[in-house]
């Protein structure tokens, strides 16, 4: 077993019992979250702002779970020779009293540490359900990505939640996307591999998020059943007319390819990165060149 000591100096930091402690406090998350520091970590001034930052964004996470304040936008993801709309990525946002959306950037690692991540998850993934539920009563064929957590995916009850939420809205399971990142594989892998599968059985596709920035082990590859793979923002960002060649982006094509996987271009924003692309032979492009993740409403009346 491995333990974290959390230090605070009196009068140092601190002359009373109480923001010593809560001084203290704050030094033990840092020592927890980062291993450089080995479990020992004493308190720095920066840990305040961070710690009262923390505190604001973990009462308004808790705040949109109780008054429903989860909020899903859609992002458009399309064909990259023909541009038509096949796709759209679930992303959420939540929103403060006033009605002001928080990006995520600024609550999914404190939501995930706090595995608060998995009611505003199960709150995002009923939204989304419901509204391709709708999409599909209209006939529109549209495939629905959602990101998930591995907090959440790990979760024993995530692939019952799922299957339920499914069955109560009543939509095809062939239509849905699970997003999941690299780091979900160096969890508990034998579980992940028999949840992918369960959930492919029954049509759902599984798509490997920022694909290149995690810990790129290619051999997971071979034995998790994965349909997509999306290309980091970060290597389509390289690909500009100074450097039009950008390797990784051409490889990760190549590799799915290879692989007979669906290969998605993330963060596209201009029309050179789109001609490139196209190039290379990816098959999805998403990124702001196309939308910004918008409303439901406004996906459906531009985009199909
Ligand atoms: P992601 O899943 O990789 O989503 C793509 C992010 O890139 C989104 O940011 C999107 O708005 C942004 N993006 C798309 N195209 C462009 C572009 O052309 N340029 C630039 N600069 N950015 C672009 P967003 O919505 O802020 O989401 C950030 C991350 O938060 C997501 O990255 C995902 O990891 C996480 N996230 C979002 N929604 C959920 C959710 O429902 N559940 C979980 N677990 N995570 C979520
Ligand atoms: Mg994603
Ligand atoms: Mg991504």
């Amino acid at each position: 077993m491995r333990g974290s000591l959390r230090i605070s100096v009196f009068p140092d930091d601190s002359t009373d019992a109480q923001s010593l402690m809560q001084h203290a406090e704050a030094a033990l998350h840092r020592a927890k979250i980062n291993p450089l520091h080995e479990g020992v970590c004493f308190y720095s001034e920066d840990m305040e702002t961070n710690s009262i930052a923390r505190r604001v964004h973990y009462t308004q996470i808790k705040q949109a779970i109780v008054h429903h304040r989860v909020v899903t936008l859609y992002q458009p993801l399309v064909n990259a020779l023909t541009g038509e709309t096949i796709a759209v990525e679930a992303l959420m946002r939540i929103a403060d009293e006033a009605g002001n959306l928080i990006s995520p950037i600024e609550f999914i690692t404190l939501a995930e540490e706090a595995r608060l991540i998995i009611p505003l998850g199960e709150q995002m993934i009923s939204q989304a359900l419901a509204q391709l539920k709708v999409w599909q009563s209209e006939n529109k064929r549209i495939r629905l990505c959602l990101n998930i957590s591995p907090i959440q995916f790990l979760d024993p009850h995530f692939v019952p939640f799922l299957l339920h939420t499914i069955d109560q809205h009543g939509v095809q399971p062939s239509q849905i996307e699970l997003e999941v990142t690299e780091s979900l594989m160096l969890q508990n892998l034998q579980q992940v591999i028999r949840d992918m599968t369960q959930l492919r059985d029954i049509g759902i596709s599984i798509s490997i998020d920022d694909f290149g920035t995690g810990y790129s082990c290619l051999s997971y590859l071979k034995i998790l059943p994965v349909d997509v793979l999306k290309i980091d923002r970060s290597f389509i960002n390289q690909l500009t007319i100074e450097t039009p060649e950008e390797p990784l982006v051409q490889a990760i094509t190549q590799l799915a390819k290879g692989a007979s996987l669906t290969s998605v271009a993330e963060g596209v924003e201009n029309e050179f990165q789109v001609h490139r692309l196209q190039e290379f032979g990816v098959s999805l492009l998403q990124g702001f060149y196309f939308s910004r993740p918008v409303t439901a409403d406004k996906i459906k009346t531009r985009y199909f």
